[in-house]
């Protein structure tokens, strides 16, 4: 024997219920019977129905019509019109029936429980009958089973507990007597002196569960619009997933907490029997679903994350507490008093305080209540006044198998951790299959798609990178982020997911990810206007997890940021110099923010491009070296200029040259100031641990003093033609003595100096050619021959590389 159970999104219109019908004819074969609930929605119109009438308002008349039209309506779509009239005189009829006691609530202006529970017996009575009609159109012999025949409960209207004694002996008679296929009302039963009872909100559950229990069914199986329990709620985790199995103690666990796919009260019947629940989807009839038995046995420490909002935490504190018996006990009895479910509770093992959460609704209520009882204490200052924080939300990870794997608390806070998400209470049940957390309610949908990742997607990792700057830098890792996409995803496990990106008129947002292909022109095309501001605040307000800021510009305002973005737990990736070389304060302040939120601040592009400088650095740090000097040609710009400068060229012709083939930045007074380099020393400086502002870096311009002073670049190049042969004498002494001009930045013996120098062929900066970078770190260990990294130093691809580099690399951390 199987129990069927639809519900009232099942049946919600006829062509629904044709497809339920469908869906039922080929279990035909076997013994099975079916639980209906009301059409959709009729229950609670019912009640609508009867608070009208009791409040005195005869519109209630018009929604009975409609009620009745509804049903009416569904006899005629369902049923052959030959049988159709006696079937619509018994739905009148029925109908009448009601009319009969919402006219009595209307006249006595008194709706009692036992009423309205009459009321809404009306629902299942009026679909089970129908439904059946229909089956026997479709030449299924079927029968209407009321199922207040059998069903025996007490008198707690509303709420009513059932007799099993009774009702598993009545069930078991009317099925031995019965060939026909049992269409039966869920939801309500019959109170011993025969008043009709329900029991409970969704109770068509309960009732499908009772009637395996009582038949010893093999299966019950819950069909409902939803393909079964999921890891998570899919409107919050869109990564969500069917759970294909999971025991009845974990599926009790999870409904307690907002995945009402089913109601705990149902699993007893089928639990104590034994009985799998099967939870399948009318609109998806050919899955699987989810199976709930005896046993967990499928190897995932976790089966579920939930949440319940609206939740407000109370804490009492106090010396009163301390080793005093009792006063946890009056505690809890003061909330029972009022009637207060207690959600979760955790006592530090120092007892000097009591948290508690409870629903934020009863708040005050809670609050009054406790300080009165415990009005003595808090007079005599033994006991604080109740603090209370409100706006929270339990998250709750579900899974039998964490009992026997360590580390899952571990894992779950590190990842809200991870995520700047601050857990403010922890409880977990000694039965260990769940663990909770309170959080802020605005963290809610961060902290369960972290959880989420971390214990279903734990080997599939998402970046939510927010772009500034679509420049040329920016414009190629859009191209390597597209390019590497599924080469990330299958053999890093890393998903790169561009949320928005921006320039300096336009941004756009798009949370589940930009197309990659496309963005850039949808940005120009329908972007808002960018405000950096906004910008922030949006990309904030997300919230998502492993958020990653990406500067790609050289704007100092972008900069302005940095420290807010950290600070709301966002890490940020940037080839944009003007952060680290500002104050030291900032500099300071901006790695001390990274390091409390737990988030990454990284900008391997600072200096040297995608050369691998900054990294190089800071293991050697780490691994106890020291620096003794640093000496580094750090300008792909200048490099160019004086590795191309040999005799009978002009100075001024090879800069012309660095500008036309896009070498120098648009005016190259820029690079040849000096600063660009002084900027990376800089940080190069503050890297190994030196307290060093700009100002204590000597910079030698190579703008001649005249040539500083014109307004426009072609005004410059005249000027510098007259600086030509200043520039001539300079190489050929250099080149008398067999040496070549390098423009160098040094650190060494505690000082900063950015110069034009010469140097020999015994000098690794002799052959740098083109717009190549060196650097030469000469440390305690490395100091008979200094580490030296060279290659190229600049250019849009390499940059974009190393920028590329530094977000896989946060990936790989927040593994
Ligand atoms: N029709 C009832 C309700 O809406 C019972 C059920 O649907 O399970 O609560
Ligand atoms: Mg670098």
């Amino acid at each position: 024997m199987k129990i069927l159970k639809f519900g009232g999104s099942s049946v919600a219109t006829p062509a629904r219920i044709q497809s339920v019908i469908e869906i039922v004819k080929p279990y035909l074969r076997e013994d099975v019977a079916v639980v209906f609930s009301a059409f959709g929605g009729v229950t609670d119109v019912l009640i609508q129905i009867s608070r009208l009438a009791l409040e005195g308002n005869l519109e209630y008349k018009a929604t009975l019509a409609d009620i009745e039209r509804r049903h009416l309506d569904a006899v005629r779509a369902l049923v052959g019109v030959q049988k159709q009239s006696s079937i619509l005189a018994q739905v009148k009829f029925t109908i009448n029936e009601l009319e009969d006691v919402l006219h009595g609530v209307y006249l006595v202006k008194e709706r009692t429980p036992r009423t309205l529970d009459y009321i809404m017996s009306f629902g299942e009575r009026l679909s089970a009958y129908i439904i059946a009609e229909a089956f026997k159109d479709n030449g299924v012999a079927a029968e209407f089973l009321d199922a207040r025949r059998v069903v025996r409960t007490d008198a707690n209207f509303g709420y009513a507990k059932v007799d099993f004694d009774t009702t598993n002996t009545q069930i078991r008679e009317h099925f031995s007597r019965q060939q026909a296929l049992q269409i039966i009302t869920g939801f309500i039963g019959t109170s011993e002196t025969g008043e009709t009872t329900t029991l409970g909100r969704s109770g068509s559950d309960y009732t499908a569960a009772i009637f395996a229990g009582a038949l010893q069914a093999s299966d019950l199986e819950i069909w409902t619009d939803v393909d079964g329990m999921m890891t998570a709620d899919p409107r919050l985790v869109k990564k969500a997933f069917t759970v294909p199995q999971m025991s009845y103690e974990e599926a009790m666990e999870l409904s307690h907490f907002g995945a009402k796919v089913i109601f705990p009260a149902t699993m007893q019947p089928a639990m104590v029997n034994r009985i799998p629940i099967w939870i399948k989807n009318t609109f998806n009839p050919t899955f699987q679903g989810t199976v709930i038995h005896a046993e967990s046995k499928n190897g995932k420490v976790i089966k579920g994350i939930s949440s319940m909002n609206a939740i407000s935490l109370l804490s009492v504190q106090g010396s009163g507490l301390l080793g005093v018996v009792g006063a946890s006990a009056r505690l809890f009895a003061t909330l029972a008093r009022e009637r207060v479910n207690v959600i979760l509770i955790s006592q530090a093992s120092s007892e000097h305080s009591i948290c508690l959460a409870i629903e934020s609704q009863y708040t005050r209520q809670a609050k009054t209540a406790i300080e009165k009882e415990f009005q003595y204490e808090i007079r005599n200052e033994e006991i604080d006044e109740v603090h209370v924080e409100t706006d929270l939300s339990v998250i709750a990870v579900v899974g039998d198998n964490m009992k026997q794997s360590p580390g899952t608390s571990g894992r779950m806070f590190s990842a809200l951790g991870k995520n700047g998400v601050n857990v403010m209470a922890i409880a977990q049940g000694s039965s260990e299959r769940n663990i909770s957390a309170v959080v802020r309610q605005a963290d809610v949908a961060k902290a369960l798609n972290a959880l989420h990742e971390a214990f279903f997607l734990s080997d599939r990792k998402l970046l939510n990178v927010f772009l500034v700057g679509t420049g040329l830098i920016g414009k190629a890792l859009i191209n390597m982020v597209r390019e590497q996409f599924n080469k990330l995803a299958e053999e890093n496990l890393l998903e790169v997911n561009i949320v928005a990106i921006a320039n300096s008129r336009k941004m756009l947002f798009q949370e589940a990810g930009l197309p990659l292909a496309t963005c850039l022109d949808e940005n120009e095309a329908k972007g808002e206007a960018m405000h950096m501001e906004k910008f922030v605040e949006h990309m904030v307000s997300l919230n998502l997890p492993n958020s990653i800021f990406v500067d790609c510009t050289s704007s100092e305002e972008v900069t302005s940021f940095y420290e807010a973005i950290l600070s709301a737990s966002i890490s940020v990736v940037t080839p944009n110099k003007k952060a680290n070389s500002a104050s030291l304060e900032k500099y300071k302040l901006l790695k001390h923010t990274a390091f409390r939120r737990g988030v990454k601040f990284l900008y391997e592009t600072n200096v040297g491009a995608g050369l691998p400088v900054i990294n190089t650095l800071n293991d050697l740090l780490l691994s106890g070296d020291k620096v003794i000097s640093i000496e580094g040609v750090l300008s792909g710009t200048l490099n160019f200029i004086f590795s191309s400068y040999t005799a009978g060229k002009k100075f001024s012709d090879v800069v012309k040259e660095a500008k036309a083939k896009g070498y120098t930045e648009p005016d190259p007074r820029d690079d040849l100031s000096g600063m660009d380099v002084a900027r990376k020393i800089l940080i190069l400086s503050r890297e190994a641990g030196l307290p060093y502002e700009l100002s204590d870096i000597t910079v030698e311009n190579l703008v001649p003093a005249d040539c500083r002073e014109q307004t426009s670049v072609d005004a410059f190049f005249t000027a510098l033609e007259k600086h030509d042969s200043a520039f001539e004498k300079l190489l050929a002494e250099a080149t008398a003595r067999q040496e070549k001009l390098r423009y160098m930045a040094v650190l060494k013996d505690g000082k900063v100096a950015v110069s034009l120098g010469t140097v020999n062929d015994k000098h690794p900066f002799y052959s740098l050619s083109g717009s190549d970078n060196i650097i030469l770190l000469t440390t305690e260990r490395y100091h008979e021959r200094p580490m030296v990294i060279r290659g190229p130093g600049a250019g849009a691809a390499v940059t974009a590389a190393g920028v590329f580099a530094d977000v896989i690399r946060i990936g790989h951390y927040a593994r």
